[in-house]
């Protein structure tokens, strides 16, 4: 790959030597897996790979089996360290605790599931530096570059996001965050071949016929996914349901949980 094609989504391999810490937000899924293969690449041209922590959120059972230990195996592929977090009360604890799902216009799975957990994160690899203090404040700010694997293609909210901006809510006086979206305008050929070519395992639900992972029953997934996670898991499908009419409230505003299963084929 020639360097214009390689750096082609607004980091210059000088750029990125100028954070001290990398962070990748990993699900495991095809989005993350060609991001962190392009983000190595990246780091390895401008010798900062030292400085890469992969980061998967687990979202307990409603993430697909195998889940963590893959986004591990990819992080060590690469010899990045890796990191796990998780909330104390899970996805789906949580979810009972509201009494209502998530949506589109409340995604508080992803701000308590995931953003709160990397921003702890962040805080304990910017400590972790160990930037000399003058008086009571550091003496610079440390500069995290926090990476995820959003495409425009998925959404036109996500299509309208910059591929590069600093983070003001998980920025301070110690610390510059920058959320960099390296992949956002590939397309899902792209990040395909991307995966193929690095020869790195990628999550078996994708043979099955799902288009996307993380959760394996996702608030904004298409019905087609729902329908072929509800017959790859047909427990946790059931147990949807059961949450579903403990809340009484549908799992979408235009779709049950149990309209799913049933066009499934019954699978709960
Ligand atoms: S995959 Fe979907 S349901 Fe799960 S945390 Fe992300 S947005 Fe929420």
């Amino acid at each position: 790959m020639n360097t214009a094609t390689l750096f082609d989504t607004q980091v210059p391999q000088s750029d990125l030597a100028q954070y001290d810490v990398i962070l990748v937000a990993s699900s495991a899924g095809k989005d993350s897996q060609a991001m962190l293969d392009y983000v190595a690449e990246c780091a390895r041209a401008a010798d900062v790979t030292s400085r890469v922590v992969v980061l998967h959120n687990n979202l307990g059972r409603a993430e697909w089996p195998g889940t963590e230990g893959l986004a591990k195996e990819q992080a060590a592929h690469y010899g990045f360290r890796f990191e796990e977090r998780h909330r104390a009360q899970l996805l789906l604890e949580e979810i009972r605790a509201r009494g209502m799902w998530p949506d589109a216009r409340n995604r508080y799975c992803t701000s308590d599931q995931k953003r709160g957990p990397s921003r702890k994160l962040i805080t304990e690899l910017v400590a972790e530096l160990g930037i000399p203090r003058v008086g009571s404040r550091p003496a610079r700010q440390a500069r995290v570059l926090y990476c995820l694997g959003l495409r425009a293609e998925e959404s036109s909210g996500r299509a309208k996001k910059p591929v590069l901006s600093v983070d003001d809510a998980a920025s301070s006086g110690v610390r510059e965050v920058v959320t960099w979206l390296p992949i956002l305008h590939w397309t899902e050929a792209k990040v395909w071949a991307r995966i193929k070519e690095s020869g790195v395992r990628y999550h078996w639900a994708y043979d099955k016929g799902m288009k996307r992972l993380s959760c394996s029953f996702c608030v904004l997934a298409s019905r087609e996914d729902l329908e072929c996670a509800a017959r790859l898991r047909p427990d946790l499908a059931a147990e949807y349901v059961a949450l579903e009419a403990e809340m009484g409230h549908r799992f979408k505003a235009d779709l049950s949980m149990a309209e799913v299963v049933a066009s499934a084929g019954g699978a709960a």
